[in-house]
């Protein structure tokens, strides 16, 4: 692997086609090393805990939209909400009405997506296959005027079995469609599916946006 990061970069955004989003998961990255993407041309950045994403939005440009990634607890959605352009993982009820009430007291909207969990092990968080259909034809989700749900995200099993994570990709795009037909939201149009070892497969079972970190800034240090 190339040690540059506008390389890794320019090579991976190769490989994806036009109608897939990149986001660059810069979790555990240095402030530079994002930067080293921005001046490259990159504008969305993946982060996964709340303080360190703070930390990096103080310093870094301000055209900079970040995308929260990992799991969210509700006490970080106010310090969150006016950094975060879209967050990927929102897992119960109480998270959704939480970022709603939030938004409303700063009147704005919240764009997010809902995860959903099909992984046999990994996380235990998102809602399973049944309980997200029952949650997006609640009467509740209806009355939450300060969000918009914009899709959905969703991990495969952290496996080498490719038949193993197509079968997850492909059921999460089932999912993934069968809420859109429901016409309930305005603009569930993204799905987010697919990280360094698995994108490739998760485009062909119809992802339009890959979080990928290790292949654009190397191995993190824990
Ligand atoms: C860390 C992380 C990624 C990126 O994983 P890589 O294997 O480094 O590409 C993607 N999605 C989520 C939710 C993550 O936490």
């Amino acid at each position: 692997m190339d040690n540059n990061i506008s390389t890794r970069l320019q090579q991976i955004t190769a490989t994806i086609p036009s109608g897939v989003q990149l986001v660059a998961v810069s979790k555990f990255h240095s402030a530079e090393a994002i930067q080293e993407a921005y001046n490259a041309g990159h504008r969305i950045f993946g982060e996964s805990r709340a303080q360190e994403l703070k930390q990096k939005f103080e310093i870094l440009p301000n055209d900079i939209q970040w995308h929260f990634i990992g799991h969210l607890q509700s006490n970080k959605v106010r310090m969150l909400l006016p950094m975060v352009s879209l967050f990927h993982s929102i897992d119960s009820l109480h998270l959704l009405r939480t970022v709603n009430e939030e938004a409303k007291r700063v009147n704005i909207v919240a764009n997010l997506l809902l995860q959903v969990h099909v992984a046999k092990e990994e996380t235990k968080f998102g809602f399973s296959p049944d309980e997200i259909i029952d949650v997006v034809k609640s009467t509740i989700i209806k009355e939450l005027h300060n969000i918009s749900v914009r899709g959905m995200m969703g991990m495969a099993s952290n496996t080498e079995h490719t038949p193993t994570i197509t079968t997850e990709f492909e059921q999460l795009f089932y999912i993934f469609s069968e809420i859109k037909s429901l016409n309930i939201f305005q603009s569930f149009d993204i799905l987010s599916m697919g990280m360094s070892h698995d994108y490739k497969l998760a485009i062909q079972c119809g992802s339009n946006m890959v979080r990928i970190g290790t292949d654009i800034f190397g191995i993190r240090q824990y």
